[in-house]
């Protein structure tokens, strides 16, 4: 008998769905350098629409779409782009934004709940024609924020931040906003609106297909017309430009019209496995309820005798007498949960299309079994 293995590292892990996998056996391609693949051309014009842009361009990842954005929207010598300092522009995606294509990131502080102060927003815009100073040529919004667990952006805040971008910039120069919408579906789901009403005043967003949307590659960035055509232009730099790609994105189209609908059941999983270890009121590791709101979950660690990777390491174990207390699935055997640990205080659960109430029931037993024994030697 194996054991049950619930994999909550990332959203990336997710499988291509056997619907994916039919159609994009089945995908009619063609050579996309020389615009010719139909199921490129329909994913493209169809995320296009469900956000209100004019166009899209299928980039390889998340990464690539971000560091596009940036090339287009700060054009000219001397840019800088501001970005949250928790951002995954600013943190994961090796400062290419600096090394590739020759762009300064600013950042600014995310404060707990993902958002930004509008003052230091205002403050670190350059308004002056200054020759010593960068230009600033694109703010970068990110949503859902990752680091900060899975944040939703409120609509008031995107607001003023549109609102305050429009109206800044020194004389005709146009400040760009892009949202990094890796996982802006997830944002959606949670407020109940469309992410055309999220990403509305965003002159582009790149959005991942391959995080709990369950694709097995790629993204997509949309925005106005002249600006894809100059990504799309860039992405062959950048060697991007694939060529029978549309078996690729058959996945997405999937991914759009099946997995979308079904995010909240994420949302709602990820709740149910944080309410289980609020309930232990453990002093040694800990959720914020309240805050919890897509398919990210932030465990803290709260005893500093145990750091995140320990707890991590020790949920992925077996020990023998988790078996006899009955810490098993439905088929008898033992449970291995698997987490992410990027600092010592927080270890985090992402949750997405594949992962069922049986898997949920697993990861909740499994926890709590092993934050109960810190607490037994940790009182
Ligand atoms: C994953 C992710 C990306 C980049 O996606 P890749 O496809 O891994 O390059 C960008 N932004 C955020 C917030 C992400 O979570």
């Amino acid at each position: 008998m194996s054991n049950n293995i619930v994999d909550l590292r990332s959203d990336t892990v997710t499988q291509p769905t056997p619907e994916m996998r039919q159609r994009m056996a089945t995908a009619v391609v063609g050579d996309d350098v020389f615009g010719e693949d139909p199921t490129i051309a329909e994913l493209e014009s169809k995320t296009a629409a469900i956000f209100g842009k004019e166009a899209g361009l299928f980039v390889p990842s998340g990464t690539m779409g971000n560091l596009l954005a940036i090339m287009v929207h700060c054009n000219r010598r001397g840019s800088e782009a501001i970005v949250g300092d928790l951002s995954h522009t600013f943190l994961y995606e090796q400062g290419g934004a600096s090394f590739i294509a020759g762009v300064q990131l600013a950042t600014i502080r995310n404060q707990p709940d993902g958002t930004f102060s509008l003052a230091e927003l205002r403050q670190k815009i350059r308004q002056y024609e200054d020759c010593h100073e960068p230009v600033t040529s694109l703010i970068v919004v990110e949503n859902t924020q990752n680091i900060c667990g899975g944040k939703v952006m409120p609509l008031a805040f995107l607001d003023e931040v549109v609102a305050l971008v429009r109206e800044s910039g020194v004389g005709t120069a146009r400040i760009g906003l892009h949202m990094d919408g890796a996982r802006v579906f997830n944002a959606a789901a949670a407020l109940d609106v469309s992410v055309e009403r999220i990403t509305r005043g965003f002159d582009s967003v790149s959005v991942c297909l391959s995080k709990g949307l369950s694709a097995p590659v790629g993204s997509v960035l949309v925005g106005s017309k002249d600006f894809i055509k100059e990504a799309h232009r860039l992405r062959k730099a950048l060697g991007g430009g694939m060529r029978q790609a549309g078996i690729l994105a058959a996945g997405g189209l999937v991914a759009l019209q099946q997995v979308v609908p079904l995010i909240k059941k994420d949302h709602e999983r990820t709740l149910r496995i944080a309410e289980a270890i609020d309930k232990l009121h453990s002093p040694n590791v800990t959720v914020d309820l309240p805050t919890v709101a897509t398919n990210i979950l932030l465990i803290q660690i709260k005893q500093p005798k145990l750091t995140a990777s320990q707890l991590a390491n020790r949920l992925a174990v077996i020990e023998p007498e988790e078996l006899t207390a009955g810490i098993t699935g439905p088929n008898g055997a033992g449970i291995v949960l698997k987490a992410s640990s990027r600092n010592w205080e927080f270890m985090r659960l992402v949750l997405y299309h594949q992962v069922n109430d049986d898997q949920v029931e697993m990861a909740i037993k499994k926890i709590s079994y092993v934050i109960k024994q810190y607490d037994a030697r940790w009182p």
